[in-house]
């Protein structure tokens, strides 16, 4: 039987491993379904976390996190994790391949997926011209022009990568206000190749079997806008990933809020005993790098004592 089993390998499952590992816990595996490093690897740029003073790709940031992770013993097993469940105060871990794992403790650390916008044709042209990561697919539009939908710190931010690299980027948002950063807000005004078209609904992607061929725009006043371009980047937010958490009756291993995030105390405790939760999928998360590490590290601590005692 596992110690620990950590369920997520980005920036908080690393951390989590990391410390409850170099404080002494043995038996310690992170389940991880892609290759560790998290969402901050679709990122362009990273250049807010501390004592990081170099701006460099999220992939790049990552690099390093995975072998300094396992360097006291946490193991990595590239497997998708179904559902957790607590049995006679074991935790019974549901791999996709049918395997169950048991474990002493658990750190849900499976953060958050980008959403889709729900516009029609996006789900038809998904991954033919509808795109939710520009560092992975922003090179295809080299030199041509395309749209970024929303009005937060991704949108904005990608939009400002893929300005380097497309003629010209269309930014729709369906207010006149962001709710970017400000610094990033102002210099997204001063790119020329971003024209801002605000107070605006995406209506409809469409094209044929080739991919897009443009993105239908509605205003405030009713007018349409038929911008003729072969991408589109969706960056309306983000889903918290707490499937694995619903158990066979619907109900849910421990507390959730509202809109699904994973409630916890200060010590990032659930209200399930041994079951700990660290990063973007937890209640009143910053989402950031630096408090998703910060949160798994205090959930590897707190994992070690509860097994310890
Ligand atoms: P995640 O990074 O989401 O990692 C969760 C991991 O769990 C993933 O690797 C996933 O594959 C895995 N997983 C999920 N479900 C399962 C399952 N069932 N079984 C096994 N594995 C599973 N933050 C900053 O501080 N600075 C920035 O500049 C910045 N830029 C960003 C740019 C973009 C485009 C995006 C999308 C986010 C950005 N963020 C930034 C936010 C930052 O990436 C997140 O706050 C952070 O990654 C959260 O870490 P996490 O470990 O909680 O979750
Ligand atoms: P977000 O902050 O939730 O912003 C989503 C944007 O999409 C909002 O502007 C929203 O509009 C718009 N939107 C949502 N649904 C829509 C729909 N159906 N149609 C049209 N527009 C829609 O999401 P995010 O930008 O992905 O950021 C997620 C979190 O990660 C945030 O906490 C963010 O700060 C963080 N993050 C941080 C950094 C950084 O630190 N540099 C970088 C990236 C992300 P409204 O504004 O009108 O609601």
């Amino acid at each position: 039987m596992l110690d620990l089993a950590i369920i997520g390998g980005g920036p908080a499952g690393m951390s989590a491993g990391l410390y409850a590992t170099r404080g002494g816990l043995k038996n310690v595996v992170m389940f991880e379904k892609s290759i560790p490093g998290g969402q901050i690897t679709g990122s362009s740029e990273i250049e807010n976390y501390p004592g990081v003073s170099e701006v460099m790709s999220g992939l790049d940031f990552m690099e390093n996190w995975p072998e300094q992770a396992m360097r006291f013993g946490m193991q990595h097993r590239m497997d998708e994790v179904l559902r957790i469940s607590k049995i006679d105060g074991i935790f019974h871990i549901a791999l996709a391949g049918g395997e169950v794992v048991q474990a002493k403790s658990v750190v849900v650390a499976t953060g958050a997926t980008p959403k889709r916008a729900g516009i029609k044709g996006e789900d038809t042209f998904f991954g033919k011209g509808v795109s939710t990561c520009a560092t992975c697919d922003g090179f295809f539009y080299k030199n041509k022009e395309v749209a970024v939908m929303g009005g937060g710190d991704t949108a904005l931010e990608e939009a400002l990568y893929l300005s380097h690299i497309c003629s010209k980027v269309y930014l729709i948002h369906r207010r006149d206000t962001f709710r970017a950063a400000p610094i990033t807000v102002d210099k997204v005004k001063k790119t020329e190749n971003i024209e801002l078209i605000l107070n605006a609904k995406v209506q409809e992607v469409y094209g044929d079997v080739s991919g897009v061929n443009g993105v239908l725009i509605a205003n405030l006043d009713g007018s349409i806008r038929d911008l003729k371009v072969p991408g589109i980047f969706v960056f309306v937010g983000m889903n918290v990933n707490n499937s694995i958490l619903k158990q066979e009756d619907g109900k849910y291993l421990c507390e959730l809020d509202n809109n699904g995030n994973v409630v916890c105390d200060l010590k990032m405790h659930t209200s399930t005993a041994g079951l700990f939760v660290a990063g973007d999928l937890r209640i009143d998360a910053s989402k950031q790098v630096v408090c998703a590490a910060g949160d798994g590290a205090t959930a590897g601590m707190q994992a070690l004592e509860y097994v310890n005692h």
